[in-house]
């Protein structure tokens, strides 16, 4: 597949807290190997008390590739929104995220460790969901400062009820692509202007993996649709969360089938939807 000079912008980068320094040399020694330009740098949401120090260490080592977001808080404690509005007033932030507002039936999930064994954790989610208060206030400070929201929410009801009460913040749902519904993320975009969705490492594997299976086939296709009805609404995102994923084949692999993700496109909305939204988002302008 020809990659027609594609830049790359990841919008679902993660720190893993365990060896969280290797962790960004790596991705910092494979990014310009792949022609990614710039990542979002986030924990993994509580996974450890120091993921946030991580996340800034990281971004202050290497600042030209990496956009620094905030998530290491406790949604149902009321004390976090002071945390949350002291760092983001002093810190280098540039979105909080990945936030857990849903999960369906998994409350767990599952961090692979670099020995190969796998760690439980459950997903940080507000007992209150779309009515927890500290997201609310979380929400109105990102608006007021231009941060973006970066959110996991498998049922996207509960973001579509967030969405109109936060008008004037930037939501990007995360991995809209494998965790959520594509006739209800095709309404979410269409109703709400203030969201943009990631997709990226299931999707792409979707049709390769297993041909047979005609719902990943469909759900593919439809997102591809997606792409065309609303190129400026999605960005690429790798969600990379295991040290077998920043493998060098393994990474190498996900950005040769980025190219053919977008293939079907008019290269000026291939390369938004490849960087050129999520620059935007971060930036707030194509440069
Ligand atoms: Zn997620
Ligand atoms: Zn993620």
């Amino acid at each position: 597949m020809e990659k027609r000079g594609l830049e790359f912008w990841d919008s679902h980068g993660h720190l893993h807290s365990e060896y969280p320094d290797e962790w960004v040399d790596t991705l910092a020694e494979r990014m310009p190997t792949c022609n990614v330009r710039k990542a979002s740098l986030t924990g993994i949401g509580l996974l450890s008390d120091h993921e946030d120090e991580d996340v800034l260490r990281g971004y202050e080592k290497y600042p030209d590739l990496f956009y620094p977001y905030l998530c290491n808080f406790d949604p149902d404690d009321p004390k976090s929104i002071d945390y949350v509005k002291h760092e983001l007033d002093n810190g280098p932030w540039r979105g909080v995220g990945e936030l857990f507002l849903d999960t369906t039936d998994t409350v767990c999930a599952n961090i692979p460790l670099r020995d190969g064994s796998v760690k439980k954790h459950p997903y940080p989610v507000p007992k209150d969901k779309s009515d927890s208060r500290v997201f609310g206030e979380v929400f109105d400070l990102c608006a007021e400062k231009g941060l973006l929201v970066f959110i996991h929410c498998e049922r996207l009801k509960f973001l579509c009820e967030v969405l109109p009460r936060h008008r004037e913040t930037q939501f990007l749902a995360a991995h809209c692509d494998y965790r959520c519904d594509a006739d209800n993320a095709r309404r979410m975009i269409e109703e709400h202007p203030n969201v943009t969705c990631d997709v990226g490492p299931v999707l792409k594997h979707m049709r390769h993996k297993n041909p047979e299976d005609t719902a990943s086939v469909a759900l593919h296709e439809a997102w591809r649709q997606m792409m065309v009805d609303f190129p400026e609404r999605i960005c690429l995102g790798t969600d990379f969360v295991s040290w077998a994923a920043l493998e060098k084949s393994a990474y190498n692999k996900v950005y040769d089938a980025f190219p053919e993700l977008v293939g079907h496109l008019p290269i000026e909305h291939a390369r938004l939807i490849a960087g050129g939204n999520y620059e935007r988002l971060m930036e707030g302008s194509n440069a």
